[in-house]
Protein backbone atom coordinates (compact mmCIF):
# COMPACT_ATOMS: atom_id res chain seq x y z
CA UNK A 1 0.00 0.00 0.00
CA UNK A 2 3.05 2.51 0.43
CA UNK A 3 3.74 4.65 -2.12
CA UNK A 4 7.02 5.49 -3.50
CA UNK A 5 9.16 8.79 -1.99
CA UNK A 6 12.82 10.44 -2.72
CA UNK A 7 13.90 11.15 0.67
CA UNK A 8 16.93 8.51 1.06
CA UNK A 9 20.40 9.29 1.16
CA UNK A 10 20.84 8.32 -3.11
CA UNK A 11 17.55 9.85 -4.17
CA UNK A 12 16.32 6.25 -4.85
CA UNK A 13 12.52 5.94 -5.07
CA UNK A 14 11.47 3.89 -1.95
CA UNK A 15 8.43 2.49 -0.86
CA UNK A 16 6.98 4.15 2.92
CA UNK A 17 7.65 2.76 5.99
CA UNK A 18 4.37 2.30 7.93
CA UNK A 19 6.28 2.37 11.80
CA UNK A 20 4.29 1.08 14.95
CA UNK A 21 5.24 1.80 18.39
CA UNK A 22 3.44 -0.59 21.03
CA UNK A 23 3.81 -0.89 24.48
CA UNK A 24 1.52 -1.11 28.09
CA UNK A 25 0.84 2.12 28.72
CA UNK A 26 3.20 4.28 31.50
CA UNK A 27 6.29 2.08 29.25
CA UNK A 28 7.16 5.31 27.80
CA UNK A 29 6.11 5.03 24.31
CA UNK A 30 4.51 8.63 23.91
CA UNK A 31 7.74 10.35 24.89
CA UNK A 32 9.22 8.23 22.44
CA UNK A 33 6.82 8.88 19.75
CA UNK A 34 7.00 12.50 20.36
CA UNK A 35 10.71 12.79 20.32
CA UNK A 36 10.71 10.75 17.06
CA UNK A 37 8.39 12.97 14.92
CA UNK A 38 10.61 16.08 16.66
CA UNK A 39 13.69 14.58 14.91
CA UNK A 40 12.08 12.80 11.65
CA UNK A 41 10.74 15.61 9.81
CA UNK A 42 9.78 13.31 6.87
CA UNK A 43 7.57 11.15 9.79
CA UNK A 44 3.89 11.88 10.15
CA UNK A 45 1.80 10.65 12.87
CA UNK A 46 -1.63 8.40 12.13
CA UNK A 47 -3.78 10.26 14.99
CA UNK A 48 -6.55 7.51 15.92
CA UNK A 49 -9.70 7.91 16.66
CA UNK A 50 -11.61 6.85 19.93
CA UNK A 51 -14.39 6.57 21.56
CA UNK A 52 -12.78 7.20 25.35
CA UNK A 53 -13.61 10.26 26.98
CA UNK A 54 -10.99 13.05 26.63
CA UNK A 55 -8.49 13.17 30.21
CA UNK A 56 -7.43 16.44 31.21
CA UNK A 57 -4.71 17.92 28.79
CA UNK A 58 -5.46 16.18 25.62
CA UNK A 59 -6.57 17.66 22.40
CA UNK A 60 -8.93 16.89 19.68
CA UNK A 61 -7.69 16.06 16.53
CA UNK A 62 -3.99 16.24 18.16
CA UNK A 63 -4.36 13.67 20.40
CA UNK A 64 -7.15 11.63 19.05
CA UNK A 65 -10.36 12.17 17.06
CA UNK A 66 -12.71 11.75 19.75
CA UNK A 67 -15.98 10.43 18.40
CA UNK A 68 -19.19 8.70 20.13
CA UNK A 69 -20.06 5.26 19.49
CA UNK A 70 -22.45 6.10 16.85
CA UNK A 71 -19.99 7.88 15.29
CA UNK A 72 -16.94 5.26 15.02
CA UNK A 73 -19.84 2.69 14.53
CA UNK A 74 -20.55 4.36 11.17
CA UNK A 75 -16.68 4.65 10.29
CA UNK A 76 -16.38 0.98 10.77
CA UNK A 77 -19.30 0.33 8.58
CA UNK A 78 -17.52 2.97 5.34
CA UNK A 79 -14.87 0.69 6.20
CA UNK A 80 -13.00 4.34 7.05
CA UNK A 81 -10.48 2.24 9.31
CA UNK A 82 -7.55 0.54 7.98
CA UNK A 83 -7.76 -1.23 11.89
CA UNK A 84 -10.32 -0.71 14.92
CA UNK A 85 -9.77 -2.51 18.39
CA UNK A 86 -11.35 -3.13 21.67
CA UNK A 87 -8.78 -1.44 24.56
CA UNK A 88 -9.65 -1.13 27.95
CA UNK A 89 -13.78 -1.20 27.18
CA UNK A 90 -12.92 1.56 24.26
CA UNK A 91 -12.89 1.22 20.93
CA UNK A 92 -9.98 2.53 18.52
CA UNK A 93 -9.43 2.80 15.56
CA UNK A 94 -6.59 4.16 12.88
CA UNK A 95 -8.21 6.40 9.91
CA UNK A 96 -7.71 5.33 6.78
CA UNK A 97 -7.24 8.52 4.86
CA UNK A 98 -5.16 10.57 6.26
CA UNK A 99 -2.40 7.57 6.68
CA UNK A 100 -2.78 7.14 2.51
CA UNK A 101 -2.62 10.71 2.21
CA UNK A 102 0.86 10.72 3.92
CA UNK A 103 2.33 7.84 2.43
CA UNK A 104 1.14 9.32 -1.41
CA UNK A 105 2.73 12.52 -0.19
CA UNK A 106 6.68 11.06 0.98
CA UNK A 107 6.01 10.70 4.24
CA UNK A 108 6.73 7.23 6.61
CA UNK A 109 4.19 7.08 8.97
CA UNK A 110 4.33 6.74 12.71
CA UNK A 111 1.62 4.55 14.65
CA UNK A 112 0.95 4.38 18.34
CA UNK A 113 -1.66 1.27 18.48
CA UNK A 114 -1.31 -1.67 20.56
CA UNK A 115 -1.23 -5.53 19.38
CA UNK A 116 -4.29 -6.22 17.84
CA UNK A 117 -3.90 -2.95 15.26
CA UNK A 118 -0.48 -4.10 15.00
CA UNK A 119 -1.78 -7.66 13.89
CA UNK A 120 -4.15 -5.91 11.26
CA UNK A 121 -1.96 -3.60 10.09
CA UNK A 122 1.04 -6.29 8.75
CA UNK A 123 -1.95 -8.15 7.43
CA UNK A 124 -2.88 -5.64 5.01
CA UNK A 125 0.51 -4.28 4.10
CA UNK A 126 2.89 -6.90 5.19
CA UNK A 127 6.15 -5.82 4.49
CA UNK A 128 5.77 -2.51 4.40
CA UNK A 129 4.99 -2.98 8.30
CA UNK A 130 7.63 -1.80 11.11
CA UNK A 131 6.82 -3.48 14.72
CA UNK A 132 8.49 -1.95 17.54
CA UNK A 133 7.29 -3.46 21.21
CA UNK A 134 8.47 -1.47 24.15
CA UNK A 135 9.05 -3.09 27.62
CA UNK A 136 8.91 -1.63 30.76
CA UNK A 137 12.38 -2.61 32.89
CA UNK A 138 9.61 -3.98 35.51
CA UNK A 139 6.15 -4.00 36.72
CA UNK A 140 7.13 -2.28 39.77
CA UNK A 141 8.30 0.51 37.56
CA UNK A 142 5.37 0.71 35.39
CA UNK A 143 2.85 0.57 38.31
CA UNK A 144 5.79 3.92 39.56
CA UNK A 145 4.98 5.89 35.99
CA UNK A 146 1.61 4.89 36.05
CA UNK A 147 0.96 6.30 39.71
CA UNK A 148 3.16 9.16 39.17
CA UNK A 149 1.30 10.19 36.02
CA UNK A 150 -1.40 11.10 38.10
CA UNK A 151 -4.15 11.45 35.01
CA UNK A 152 -6.32 8.08 35.65
CA UNK A 153 -7.87 6.94 39.21
CA UNK A 154 -6.61 3.90 41.09
CA UNK A 155 -8.76 1.33 39.60
CA UNK A 156 -8.40 2.61 35.81
CA UNK A 157 -4.18 2.04 36.95
CA UNK A 158 -4.71 -1.16 38.33
CA UNK A 159 -6.71 -2.25 35.18
CA UNK A 160 -4.07 -1.10 33.39
CA UNK A 161 -1.59 -2.97 35.22
CA UNK A 162 -3.82 -6.23 34.37
CA UNK A 163 -4.11 -5.33 31.00
CA UNK A 164 0.34 -4.80 30.74
CA UNK A 165 0.30 -8.16 32.14
CA UNK A 166 -1.50 -9.37 29.11
CA UNK A 167 0.22 -6.76 26.36
CA UNK A 168 3.69 -8.25 27.17
CA UNK A 169 2.25 -11.68 26.48
CA UNK A 170 2.28 -10.64 22.81
CA UNK A 171 6.24 -9.46 22.34
CA UNK A 172 6.64 -11.90 19.73
CA UNK A 173 4.31 -10.27 17.54
CA UNK A 174 6.93 -8.21 17.01
CA UNK A 175 9.96 -7.44 14.69
CA UNK A 176 12.39 -5.61 17.60
CA UNK A 177 10.93 -5.69 21.50
CA UNK A 178 13.09 -3.19 23.26
CA UNK A 179 13.90 -2.42 27.52
CA UNK A 180 13.16 1.48 28.09
CA UNK A 181 15.29 1.42 31.22
CA UNK A 182 16.86 4.79 29.73
CA UNK A 183 14.27 6.91 27.64
CA UNK A 184 16.89 8.90 25.82
CA UNK A 185 18.63 5.12 24.73
CA UNK A 186 15.50 3.88 24.18
CA UNK A 187 14.50 6.24 21.36
CA UNK A 188 18.28 5.96 19.71
CA UNK A 189 17.55 2.95 19.31
CA UNK A 190 13.99 3.17 17.99
CA UNK A 191 15.45 6.19 15.67
CA UNK A 192 18.30 3.10 14.60
CA UNK A 193 15.46 0.79 13.43
CA UNK A 194 13.63 3.76 11.22
CA UNK A 195 16.37 4.27 9.24
CA UNK A 196 17.59 0.67 8.70
CA UNK A 197 14.16 0.21 7.94
CA UNK A 198 14.37 2.57 5.46
CA UNK A 199 17.63 1.78 3.88
CA UNK A 200 16.51 -2.12 3.21
CA UNK A 201 16.99 -3.37 -0.10
CA UNK A 202 13.38 -4.10 -0.43
CA UNK A 203 12.28 -1.06 -0.05
CA UNK A 204 14.49 0.60 -2.39
CA UNK A 205 12.00 0.46 -5.92
CA UNK A 206 14.49 3.30 -7.68
CA UNK A 207 17.53 0.91 -7.05
CA UNK A 208 17.32 -1.45 -10.28
CA UNK A 209 17.22 2.02 -12.48
CA UNK A 210 20.06 2.90 -10.78
CA UNK A 211 22.55 -0.18 -11.05
CA UNK A 212 21.24 0.13 -14.97
CA UNK A 213 22.90 3.47 -15.20
CA UNK A 214 25.68 2.31 -13.13
CA UNK A 215 26.53 -0.51 -15.35
CA UNK A 216 25.56 0.93 -18.88
CA UNK A 217 27.71 3.50 -18.35
CA UNK A 218 30.63 1.61 -18.40
P1 LIG B 1 -4.79 5.37 25.72
O1 LIG B 1 -6.26 5.32 26.01
O2 LIG B 1 -3.96 5.18 26.95
O3 LIG B 1 -4.41 6.60 24.94
O4 LIG B 1 -4.45 4.15 24.75
C1 LIG B 1 -4.78 2.86 25.14
C2 LIG B 1 -4.20 1.87 24.16
O5 LIG B 1 -4.87 1.96 22.90
C3 LIG B 1 -2.72 2.07 23.85
O6 LIG B 1 -2.07 0.80 23.96
C4 LIG B 1 -2.70 2.53 22.42
O7 LIG B 1 -1.54 2.11 21.75
C5 LIG B 1 -3.93 1.85 21.86
N1 LIG B 1 -4.44 2.52 20.67
C6 LIG B 1 -4.52 3.85 20.43
N2 LIG B 1 -5.03 4.08 19.22
C7 LIG B 1 -5.27 2.88 18.66
C8 LIG B 1 -5.77 2.48 17.38
O8 LIG B 1 -6.12 3.26 16.51
N3 LIG B 1 -5.87 1.14 17.17
C9 LIG B 1 -5.49 0.21 18.09
N4 LIG B 1 -5.61 -1.07 17.77
N5 LIG B 1 -5.01 0.56 19.29
C10 LIG B 1 -4.90 1.87 19.58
Amino acid sequence: MADAREDDPHKFRRRGVLFVLSSPSGAGKSTIARKLLAAEPSLGMSVSATTRPMRPGEVDGKDYHFVDLERFREMVSNHEFLEWAHVFGHRYGTPRGPVEAMLKSGQDVLFDIDWQGAQQLYQIAGGDVVRVFVLPPSMEELHRRLTHRATDSMEVIEARMARAAAEVSHWDGYDYVLVNDDVERCFECVRTILAAERLKRSRQTGLIGFIRGLTTST
